[in-house]
């Protein structure tokens, strides 16, 4: 597949969906693999190229899930495969926890440069989104001595038992894994185009944060007992919720005054993403701690928890991982955040920017749209039944993401009703006016 003329920046169907391939391989997958996994169409990937994938069929694909935000410079970038390629034939694994790798080194000397806040910083290696939290999680509780969490509803922060505890956003997500790791406490995220309250925004934004010190502190944990707050600067899998820059400045006041670990998850938001290279730096607030993964090495697995030198201050022993940091993992990573600096961040800002235009009145002209916000190419359009009650309407949202397979768009839900749209940062602009094109033809006809 090249993207050498236009028309291959756009989909094209050639057979059925699902295609005789896509068919037999479902069939196979529904045998063999667990039904833990949530497909909402039958595609099956083949290749990819930039923000296109072909399926086992030959169909052609606008990808606007980019393998659930990990293909951050696009399928396939030639350069990124160019740096695995070459990884490959040198070294796959010699493990960076009992010896010394020289990618292993550069990649936390970038990483610790361009993460946001002042000062020295150190970088632990994980393979995965859940690893970075859970490094995080046991970092916080290393450094302060104090065991307690504060996390959100509709956080999602990974899938093993310490995240687990931390993840509020789904039930079935939760159901039967009990009970979770103790002392964790889940408070309402700065719901600000829904506020719990009734509130104006930066009002709402407030009073989410500060039911820590009103209402937490005084009756369920003691401030002294607590070793992280948890939050998404932008929450992903519940809903692409993006709060007023004041709920984390709140957030950061009130972790700094009690001695509190600010932890920020940006596996999903960060890595150029939101259009800078991290989400928080859209409200100007730094963390104690942040959990990278996703989008950091363009598809293969690598997770980072970073955080000053000075908080790091666990020692040899405390807390490693086989496979965390693997050269390969690290060769595509260098390349990819040389690829964001070099202009995919500016153009996921750009980019957003336009598509955020075109959105901004849906909600007026379509009574199922109930709002539209994001930040650089990460946009969520929640679909409600109608525009006074603004009942969430997840039968519309499932509807639109099946129409939208039928015509050659991959997208995937979020929250309960919510349309998210996270494309690689590749994006050309014929390519998001037609996913646009598309997703509004549909909503139009709900
Ligand atoms: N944190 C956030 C914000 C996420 O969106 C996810 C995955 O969707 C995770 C953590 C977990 O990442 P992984 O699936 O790589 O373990």
């Amino acid at each position: 597949m090249s993207e050498t003329d236009g028309a291959d920046l756009l989909p094209a169907l050639v057979t059925e969906l699902p295609g005789p391939n896509a068919r037999r391989i479902v069939e196979l997958d529904r045998e063999v693999c667990s039904p833990s996994y949530t497909r909402p169409y039958p595609f099956v990937a083949r290749r990819g190229q930039g923000a296109m994938v072909e399926d086992v069929d030959g169909n052609r694909f606008l990808d606007f899930t980019a393998g659930i935000a990990v293909v951050a410079t696009g399928h396939c970038h030639p350069r990124v495969v160019e740096a695995i390629q070459r990884q490959a034939a040198e070294l796959l694994h010699m493990s960076g926890t009992d010896f010394y790798l020289e990618g292993l080194a550069r990649l936390a000397q970038k990483l610790a440069a361009i993460a946001p806040g002042e000062g020295d910083k150190k970088v632990y290696f994980g393979n995965s989104g859940t690893e970075a939290i859970e490094g995080a999680m046991k970092l916080a509780r290393y450094h302060t001595g104090r065991d307690k969490f504060i996390a959100f509803l509709g956080a999602f922060h990974g899938r093993t038992m310490g995240a687990l505890s931390l993840t509020a956003s789904k039930t079935v997500q939760r159901k039967r894994f009990g009970p979770l790791i103790p002392g964790v406490y889940h408070i309402p995220y700065a719901y600000c185009y829904r506020c719990a309250y009734g509130l104006q925004p930066e009002t709402c934004a407030v009073e989410c944060a500060t039911v820590i010190e009103r209402e937490l502190f005084r009756t369920l944990v003691p401030a002294s007992e607590v070793a992280a707050i948890v939050v998404e600067p932008i929450q992903g899998e519940g809903g692409y919720v993006v709060p007023p820059p004041k709920f984390l400045q709140e957030l950061r006041r009130i972790a700094t005054a009690h001695g509190i670990a600010l932890v920020f998850d940006e596996v999903q938001s960060g890595m150029g993403r939101t259009g800078k290279m991290w989400a928080c730096q859209h409200a100007g607030v730094s963390p104690d701690i942040l959990a990278v993964a996703k989008g950091i090495a363009s598809g293969m697995p690598l997770g980072a928890t970073i955080a000053s030198a000075e908080f790091m201050d666990w020692g040899p022993g405390a807390h490693a991982s086989t496979f965390g940091g693997n050269p390969v993992s690290v060769a595509a990573a260098l390349t990819t955040i040389e690829l964001l600096e070099q202009g995919l961040a500016d153009n996921a800002a750009q980019l957003g920017a336009a598509m955020m235009d075109r959105l901004r009145d849906w909600p007026l002209r379509y009574s199922v749209v109930g709002d539209v916000r994001g930040q650089g190419l990460m946009i969520g359009i929640e679909l409600v039944t109608d525009p006074v009650s603004k009942q969430k309407a997840p039968e519309y949202r499932d509807r639109v993401v099946q129409e939208a397979f039928r015509r050659g768009l991959l997208v995937l839900g979020c929250g309960e009703n919510v349309l998210r749209l996270m494309p690689p940062l590749v994006l050309e602009k014929p390519q998001a006016d037609f996913a646009l094109d598309v997703l509004e033809d549909v909503i139009s006809r709900l």
